[in-house]
């Protein structure tokens, strides 16, 4: 077999990557984890509903990761791009990467923990405010906007959802339809709980001199105040080294999701993913979870590989 540099090259490293680099150091593997640092919770200054670190810096949790995996000599994290993965050319399996720098790196194994980008209505203003005063999840923002004057503003019917979790933190919550067909269920759900449906549309929104959010722009020239905002972002995988394997997808909601197993393993031989590229639903924890699972599953798969290389070695030895 072809000695390759690293026994796994991890792409990616927020949550997802670096839980699985810690699994993989503790398994004395060699590990490069190459990170363009640009973790999807970047926008905001505080994290909620990670144990043991609510209300902290998802930056700090990162860095205090990376601090962690100092540990394990065989551990690498490097700050950079990937910008191509090929599988490489013998019959072993394993991968071969190119940076954006140029650098090339083999593997025995990969792991894609690139994320995911958020995809915003096109807002004027919004923008500015995402990770401040809009967010996508109830249970990471909402809290600390309860009894506050909060605006859900919808890109479809589903929205309506996020609109009553947001009702279990505030009793001033309007929602905004955007011309979105709201079924009558969800309509009567919605003023059955206090609150407002707004049927004009919302053309901007507006930040104050400090750069705040004021309020809400609508198309008659009307400005609803508004403490805080909750839009859904259409999510897009980071999956362009996914897509140069060819790992297979699977389409929901409009969107291609790579198929994995409950360990992250796709069907491409060697190839893992884990976190926010395989799935919207993660939250930090969760994404820590995958990587766990990613980082013992490739151990465990590399270990089979290590059995049956000894195998061959000691009958080639015997013959
Ligand atoms: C505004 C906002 C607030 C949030 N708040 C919370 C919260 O309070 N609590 C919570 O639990 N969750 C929160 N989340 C969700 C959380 O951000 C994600 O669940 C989590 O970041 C997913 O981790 P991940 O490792 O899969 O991806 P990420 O954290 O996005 O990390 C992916 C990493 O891969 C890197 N990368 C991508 N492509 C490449 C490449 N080609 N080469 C090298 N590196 C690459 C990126 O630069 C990045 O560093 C929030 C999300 C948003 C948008």
């Amino acid at each position: 077999m072809q000695r390759t540099e690293w026994d796994v090259i991890i792409v990616g490293g927020g949550s997802a990557g670096l839980s699985a680099a810690l699994m993989l150091g503790r398994s004395r593997r060699r590990v490069l984890v190459v990170d363009g640092s640009e973790p999807r919770n970047r926008f905001s200054a505080h994290m909620h509903g990670v144990l043991g670190h609510d209300h902290s810096s998802p930056l700090d949790l990162l860095a205090a990761g990376r601090a962690e995996l100092t540990r394990y000599h065989d551990v690498a994290v490097e700050s950079g791009t990937v910008a191509s993965a090929s599988p490489l050319d013998t019959d072993d399996i394993g991968f071969e990467v190119v940076l954006e720098s140029g650098e090339r790196h083999t593997a025995r194994r990969m792991l894609l923990a690139t994320g995911l980008r958020d995809e915003l209505p096109d807002i004027p203003g919004l923008t500015e405010q995402w990770g401040r005063n809009a967010a996508l999840c109830p249970y990471c923002d909402g809290w600390e906007v309860r009894d506050r004057r909060i605006a859900v503003i919808a890109t479809d019917a589903t929205n309506a959802h996020q609109a009553q979790l947001m009702r279990q933190l505030s009793p001033h919550v309007t929602f905004y339809t955007q011309g979105v067909n709201l079924p009558d269920a969800a309509r009567v759900g919605l003023e059955a709980r206090g609150i407002a449906i707004e049927s004009r549309t919302v053309v901007e929104v507006v930040g104050d001199e400090t750069g705040d959010l004021r309020g809400i722009r609508l198309d008659d020239g009307t400005e609803d105040e508004a403490d805080s905002i909750f839009v859904a972002p259409r999510p897009v995988p980071n999956d362009r080294l996914l897509r140069q394997l060819r790992a297979r997808t699977i389409r929901q909601n409009g969107v291609d999701w790579v198929l994995v197993d409950a360990s992250g393993r796709t069907n491409v031989p060697g190839l893992w993913a884990a976190g926010n590229i395989a799935t919207a639903q993660s939250s930090v924890p969760v994404a820590m979870a995958a990587g766990n699972l990613a980082g013992s599953g490739i151990n465990a798969d590399l270990v089979e590989e290590d059995i049956r290389e000894a195998i061959a070695a000691a009958q080639r030895d015997d013959g």
